[in-house]
């Protein structure tokens, strides 16, 4: 069973991931816990380079490839293998994420990441996907009191309500993969909406 969290910086992803992963172990199911970028070796080196305040100007169609040499690897040495498994993946930002930043964010043409995605996941997709909504605002103080990443000043408020649009629309697509998390919310209301909607999905 695959599933993804997705949402703008601050929305507590990360935090939930652990909250969810701890759930499902106590009930018996092997977790694999991962992110994107990383989850491999050369996926936090691709990370490293996007938190890499001395290169600031990347383009948006580097920065797109990356990410999907990165996925390629993720999929073939850590994902596809722990599914077949019959392991829950639990990844904190999948596609959904690369066409909210390197698309809305960015400016990248969503046919253009549509090629990519197409030619790598040949129709794979998460079985649920818990997107983190959490007003940019909110998110953005959030993940500056807990982070120094020099990057969360080049991404404003403007970049994150672009994202935000786009996870939005995703959502509206996708109602029976997407379901929206309100996260604005304190930590613990968050994570009785994350259980419900895993519970109600999937049933695990
Ligand atoms: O998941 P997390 O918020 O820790 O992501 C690390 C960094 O990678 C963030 O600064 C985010 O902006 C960036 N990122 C990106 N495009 C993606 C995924 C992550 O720019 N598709």
């Amino acid at each position: 069973c695959f599933i993804t969290l997705e949402g703008i910086e601050g929305a507590g992803k990360s935090t939930q991931q652990t909250y969810l992963a701890d759930y499902l172990r106590a009930r018996g199911r092997e977790v694999v816990v991962t992110r994107e970028p990383g989850g491999t070796a050369l996926g936090e080196r691709v990370r490293a380079i996007f938190l890499d305040p001395a290169l600031p100007d990347t383009g948006a169609d580097s920065e797109l490839l990356l990410i999907y040499a990165a996925r390629a690897q993720h999929l073939h040495e850590l994902i596809l293998p722990s599914l077949a498994r019959g392991a829950v993946v639990l990844c904190d930002r999948f596609e959904d994420s690369t066409y909210a930043y390197q698309g809305g964010g960015r400016g990248v043409p969503a046919a253009r990441i549509e090629v990519l995605s197409n030619w790598l996941l040949q129709g794979l997709q998460p079985d649920l996907t818990l997107w983190l909504d959490v007003e940019p605002e909110l998110g953005l103080a959030r993940a500056c009191r807990r982070s120094t990443q020099d990057r969360l000043e080049q991404e404003t408020v403007a970049f994150f309500t672009r994202a935000r649009a786009v996870f939005a629309a995703r959502a509206a697509a996708s109602p029976a993969r997407i379901v929206r998390i309100d996260a604005d919310a304190d930590r613990e209301q968050v994570s009785r909406q994350l259980l419900a909607a895993v519970q109600e999905r999937l049933r695990l």
